[in-house]
């Protein structure tokens, strides 16, 4: 064995009582074989490059064979599915094998997603398809690519299994690692189920493990809701400036550490539409592109019923009013900068507005608006102004932006140059984004057998602010059969 057995592996979450989790050995599936290593991520948590061949770990890692240093579980939770409560849920497909610490301190958890049936699974088989855990892999790394906080994706590793959706598919796996798996929904559960102790347990843990600096705090509980909100609001608007839509916005799909989680039927905006509903069974558009802020509040709020035992009414209400002004502070420093605007001024709210305005009435492509204007220094207005319809409206918004940018001033008081400002925005509006047709041709190629397309996504997608001048395709307009793809649940 190469000597990965040595890694600083931990399993504390199996340290917490019963009521947390159930232990659970995964159920192998039928040969399989990764089809995916992230060797930069694997590298970070302390596996070497040649371990990606090693036999033991792939045997280990897919819940084929034990290892000591892993007690695989099945953690409890419930949460909100679309407005209800749901007391029912907790893992039912995926494990905590065990937490890692890496090479910089932090500590992550192992998670193997599609490993089999738990207590939890409800009418489900406990399996993942391939066709999701690719979704999964290439977008949790694309969002990490873009500085987007997320779930990461260590590996997949595909079976001969077959597992049955609509149709016949191939049952994959995912090794999905996180700081965090503790959901809103973890903290529901024991709210629900009048479980007081274990409640105050798990928020001790909570900041023992991801706010140690809040310990020591006056109102420790109260401290560590302020965290959630903030880093819950961050996430949103970054979401929102980047044009994604994540979907299922559920309360067991929200991670407490504010961390993108549980990709499902996602998508990253084509066309500027507000009232994008990427998730085909969001028959209301509860999950609405647009609707988001609102629901991370409406999330926040039962994470805050759900902690009302351990913290002051007035405080949670205090805390919860804090969102919208933090989401604005976050969303406006993210677009300034993707504007290239580094101070704020008072007029600006109506640039922005008329940007909006622009790109919902024409129809604009979004992550093409803003990578055009990126590149004015080198291509000029025209690129931008073509993205448009109404181009009369588009070069007369554009010329109150370049006024708008003559404004700036660098460290000595002397105006920014375009190029600076230029180069800056190159580095927070992507060139690449997983649009859902990308993943499509890179499925419909992987169930045939060729993960050459995933690979390519993934290494592309690490890097979505390079130009990559070889790969400029990728960059294109959707394809009229893969543009606003509503995806379903079914996974
Ligand atoms: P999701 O919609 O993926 O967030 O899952 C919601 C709940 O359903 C969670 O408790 C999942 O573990 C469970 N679940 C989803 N798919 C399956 C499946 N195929 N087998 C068992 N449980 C599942
Ligand atoms: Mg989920």
């Amino acid at each position: 064995m190469s000597n990965w057995t040595t890694l600083p592996f931990s399993t504390r979450f199996s340290e917490l009582p019963n009521d947390f989790y159930t232990l659970v050995s995964p159920t192998p599936l039928e040969n399989t074989h990764w089809v995916a290593w992230n060797q930069p991520l694997a590298e970070q948590l302390g596996f070497t490059s040649d371990d990606a061949q090693s036999a033991e770990l792939k045997a280990a890692l897919s819940g084929e064979a034990s290892f000591s240093a892993f007690k695989p579980l099945a953690m409890k939770y419930a949460g909100h599915q679309f407005g209800v409560y749901n007391p029912d849920l907790g893992d039912g497909r995926g494990l905590l094998l065990a937490e890692l610490t890496d090479r910089y301190g932090d500590v992550y958890d192992l998670h193997l997603k599609g490993a089999g049936l738990t207590p939890y699974s409800r009418m489900g088989d406990g399996r993942a398809v391939l066709r999701s855990t690719i979704r999964e892999y290439l977008c949790s790394e694309a969002m990490a690519g873009l500085g987007i906080p997320t779930t990461r994706a260590l590996g997949m590793l595909v079976s001969e299994t077959p597992v049955y959706r609509e149709r016949i598919e191939p049952g994959a796996l995912l090794v999905r690692a996180a700081q965090s798996h503790i959901r809103f929904g973890h903290f529901e559960h024991f709210f629900y189920t009048n479980q007081m102790e274990n409640l105050q347990l798990l928020a001790d843990k909570a900041i023992e493990w991801y706010w140690p600096h809040l310990s020591g705090d006056e109102k420790p509980y109260a401290a560590m809701f302020e965290c959630i909100v903030d880093s819950t609001a961050r996430m949103i608007a970054l979401w929102q400036a980047v044009g994604f839509a994540h979907g299922v916005m559920n309360t067991d799909n929200m991670s407490i550490l504010g961390q993108t989680f549980d990709y499902g039927p996602f998508a990253f905006l084509d066309d500027y539409e507000t009232g994008f509903i990427c998730n085909h069974s969001d028959y209301q558009g509860r999950y609405a592109f647009d609707q988001q802020p609102r629901v991370a509040l409406w999330n926040l709020s039962a994470l805050a019923h759900a902690l009302s035992p351990l913290i002051e009414r007035d405080d949670l209400e205090r805390i919860l009013s804090q969102y919208e002004s933090a989401l604005s502070r976050h969303f406006s420093a993210q677009m300034r900068s993707k504007l290239g605007l580094i101070r704020s001024l008072h007029e600006d709210g109506k640039l922005f507005n008329g940007m909006f305005e622009l790109l919902s009435q024409n129809h604009t492509d979004y992550t093409r608006f803003f990578r055009a204007l990126s590149c004015i220094d080198q291509a000029g207005r025209q690129p931008v102004i073509d993205l448009f319809i109404d181009r009369q409206a588009a070069a007369s918004w554009l010329a109150l932006y370049i006024a708008r940018c003559e404004l700036e001033r660098d460290g000595e008081g002397q105006p920014l140059s375009a190029e600076l400002r230029c180069q800056a925005m190159r580095k927070v509006n992507p060139k690449y984004i997983l649009r859902n047709y990308l993943a499509q041709i890179a499925i419909q190629k992987a169930e045939q057998g060729d993960f050459s397309e995933v690979a390519h996504l993934a290494l592309l997608l690490s890097a979505p602010f390079d130009e990559q001048p070889q790969h400029d395709s990728y960059a294109n307009l959707p394809p009229s059969w893969g543009k606003k793809m509503a995806i379903s649940c079914s996974s």
